[in-house]
């Protein structure tokens, strides 16, 4: 067995492989339309090894040659239609109509030319090499710019780079035909740059949906699903990373929020009406919040808000700006005239020494105050436990 046909053998296997391994993952992608056009693409382009074989070993030259040449067209423009679904960035259809009507009237006109003619190898590889470089500016235009985007987009660039080169090479070294050239030095060359280009190309599509089902799995886990705030996790995950940062503006706010008399609405109006009651207070807490802000439902009818860097009065006017607003809402599946109310802790921490554990559990007495003093108001915590010494503190 030659080089050559030993490759094209492997080559087969590997989209095969592929083929099973897009199947396998597109299910819990974001985007499972994406896994599919891939596992279709690498079915569609290994047809060509067969299409390959039957020229070698077939009458129909010609039949086999197109089928070669149709088939591998196909996988690389259905690469192309997945990245459009992954990246958001659909392929267009009248493009798609006029590549294959050209490269396809192109490729019977140029059978017949030698292949190591510069009409037969530009006619027979500009195509690949235009599909690819669609895929690449696919990536590109998309504005993602992740490690595995950019190598992705590199592969794609890469690829087309050495379908342009196989016209080249077809000229200054391959054979005058079709047999000539699967038995050509330069055929397994060319094969075995394809196939590690293929490969790595392959793997880096697998690597970015994986990516993507991690990183969705990550965030999802971190979301809380009523309110669509960050849960507890998220909270503490997000503050800690705001904490971790080398240079950090102090003070930050902690806000601390919880639903008055919550127990009483559900008993009288139902879980389900309550339960639209803490989403109002998720939408006014986001409403007021600045984009920097960690907004988050720690659990239950109780809410955190961190203010990375926001002065020491921030986090008291954020409140009362919350409060007033969601006193004077009105809720879906509660009587018009219904209004509700909540209450407010908020601590200042105004350097990186103050642990923020301690800082949510003197937010938390602050609140305690605002229910005992009689709810729907804000209170700041009392900072003296924190700004005297550890000795004196534990004297007090
Ligand atoms: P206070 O003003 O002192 O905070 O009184 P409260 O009734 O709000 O506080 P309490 O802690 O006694 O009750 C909280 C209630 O919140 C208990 C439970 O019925 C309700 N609750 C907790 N989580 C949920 C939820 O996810 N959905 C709904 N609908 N109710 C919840
Ligand atoms: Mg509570
Ligand atoms: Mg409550």
């Amino acid at each position: 067995m030659s080089g050559a046909l030993f490759l094209l053998i492997v080559n087969f296997l590997i989209a095969q492989l592929f083929c099973v391994f897009f199947l396998a993952i597109s299910g819990r992608s974001r985007v499972p339309a994406a896994g599919r056009w891939f596992a279709v693409a690498f079915a569609t382009a290994s047809l060509a090894a067969i299409f390959e074989l039957l020229i070698r070993f077939a009458d129909f030259d010609r039949l086999w040659s197109f089928g070669a040449f149709a088939s591998l067209l196909f996988g690389v423009y259905l690469i192309r239609v997945g990245i459009g679904c992954l990246y958001a960035m659909p392929v267009s259809s009248g493009a798609g109509l006029l590549l294959f009507g050209v490269s396809f009237a192109v490729n019977l006109m140029i059978y017949d030319l030698p292949r190591n003619s510069w009409g037969h190898s530009l006619g027979y590889q500009l195509p690949f090499f235009a599909v690819e470089m669609m895929s690449a500016l696919a990536v590109y235009r998309s504005g993602r710019k992740g490690a595995g985007d950019r190598l992705l987009m590199a592969l794609l660039v890469l690829t087309g780079l050495h379908f342009a080169s196989k016209s080249y090479f077809a000229v200054m070294t391959a054979g005058p035909d079709a047999q000539a050239y699967l038995s050509s030095v330069y055929a397994l060359v060319s094969q075995s740059l394809g196939a590690i280009l293929v490969v790595s190309t392959g793997l880096t599509l697998l690597a970015v949906i994986v990516t993507e089902i991690m990183d969705d799995a990550k965030s999802r886990s971190e979301i809380d699903p009523l309110s669509g705030l960050l849960n507890r996790r998220g909270f503490f995950e997000r503050v800690n990373r705001v904490l971790a940062r080398p240079i950090a503006a102090f003070p930050h706010s902690v806000i601390l929020v919880d639903l008055d008399h919550f127990k009483a609405v559900n008993d009288t109006y139902g879980h389900f009406s309550a339960d639209q009651v803490i989403v109002t207070l998720a939408q006014t807490l986001m409403e007021h919040a600045p984009s920097d802000a960690i907004c988050a439902r720690l659990g239950g009818e109780e809410f955190a808000v961190f203010l990375p860097s926001s002065g020491d009065a921030t986090g008291y006017l954020f409140a009362q700006a919350v409060r007033g607003n969601f006193s004077s809402h009105t809720f879906s599946g509660l009587p018009e005239d219904v209004r509700l109310t909540a209450s407010f802790g908020v601590c200042a921490m105004r350097n990186a020494r103050e642990p923020i554990d301690m800082i949510l559990q003197l937010a938390d007495k602050a609140l305690y105050e605002a229910k005992k003093s009689g709810r729907n108001r804000v209170v700041r915590a009392n900072r003296t436990e924190l700004e005297m010494p550890p000795a004196l503190a534990r004297q007090a």
